[in-house]
């Protein structure tokens, strides 16, 4: 039964796409069947994966909405075990849609349930928000796997999204972990981020991965030709951190979930 693990901070830009994305490929080049679920409306893992979200017809919005099948949507990427649930900018109705929906909170769980047993991984690459799609992903969702930026704030930030999730985990989905912590685009010459980097790690301990992704360029530049990093440029800082973060995240997965 697949492990499904929401990728998510309120923030935007702090690496939540580039982390699911090059995450999900490098625990699928281990030989894992892994799902990516973008449920953010920008899509930009659906195009980070080389699909263009604007064309798809069928993408996540038919899954939630219509209760379309699955298998209708799903795309199989150049990574071979690597799949991913596109998005398109339709979705964004969809947090209004959901609204008055029963069980709105759940759709993504009935989605996911019927395909569980196919894969190993599935992520969730969730919005910048903490609205009605972030609320179906923790639902849906057996952990949290949480990217921070060494930046002013970050701690702040950490807080309430960790209130959100114990918040869920009261009302909604008492099964739900933190997964873990990932320090991305971290720059080893600013003072303030190896100051944020050694607070987070303080407070939070071993929920904090050892690996660090580092401010890479080739990640930035990796998803205008729609590719994970590990196959536009294995040999760069940027994809060996997000292999050495995949062994690390294997690591953890044998731990239990704590
Ligand atoms: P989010 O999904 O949280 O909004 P993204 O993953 O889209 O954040 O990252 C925001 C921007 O920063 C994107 O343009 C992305 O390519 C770039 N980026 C992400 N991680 C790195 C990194 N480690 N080094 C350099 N650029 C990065
Ligand atoms: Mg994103």
């Amino acid at each position: 039964m697949a492990k499904t693990i929401a990728v998510a901070n309120q923030k935007g830009g702090v690496g939540k796409t580039t982390t699911s994305v090059n995450l999900a490929a490098g625990i699928a080049l281990q030989g894992k069947q892994v799902l990516l679920v973008d449920m953010d409306p920008q899509g930009n893992a659906t195009s980070g994966l080389g699909l263009d979200p604007r064309s798809l017809q069928n993408n996540i919005y038919n899954c939630l909405i219509n209760k379309d099948n699955i298998d209708e949507v799903l795309k199989k990427t150049e990574i071979g075990d690597l799949y991913v649930l596109p998005s398109n900018p339709d979705l964004a109705g969809a947090e209004i849609e959901l609204v008055n929906m029963d069980e709105r909170e759940r759709r993504l769980w009935h989605v996911l349930r019927t395909i569980e047993d196919r894969f190993d991984y599935v992520f969730l690459d969730c919005p910048p928000a903490l609205g009605i799609l972030t609320v179906n992903a923790l639902c849906a969702a057996r952990s949290v796997l949480i990217p921070v930026q060494c930046e002013y704030y970050a701690m702040e930030g950490l807080t309430r999204l960790i209130d959100s999730i114990e918040r869920v985990r009261h009302s909604l989905n008492p099964e739900l972990t933190i997964e873990g912590i990932v320090l991305t685009m971290y720059d080893v010459r600013n003072t303030l981020a190896r100051q944020v980097s050694d607070q987070v790690r303080a407070h939070f301990t071993d929920k904090v991965y050892q690996t660090t992704i580092p401010r890479n360029v080739t990640l930035a530049e990796a998803p205008s030709y729609g590719r994970p990093v590990l196959l536009y440029n294995m040999a760069s800082t940027g994809a060996q951190s997000y292999l050495s973060l995949a062994k690390e995240f294997l690591g953890h997965g044998e731990k239990s979930p704590g």
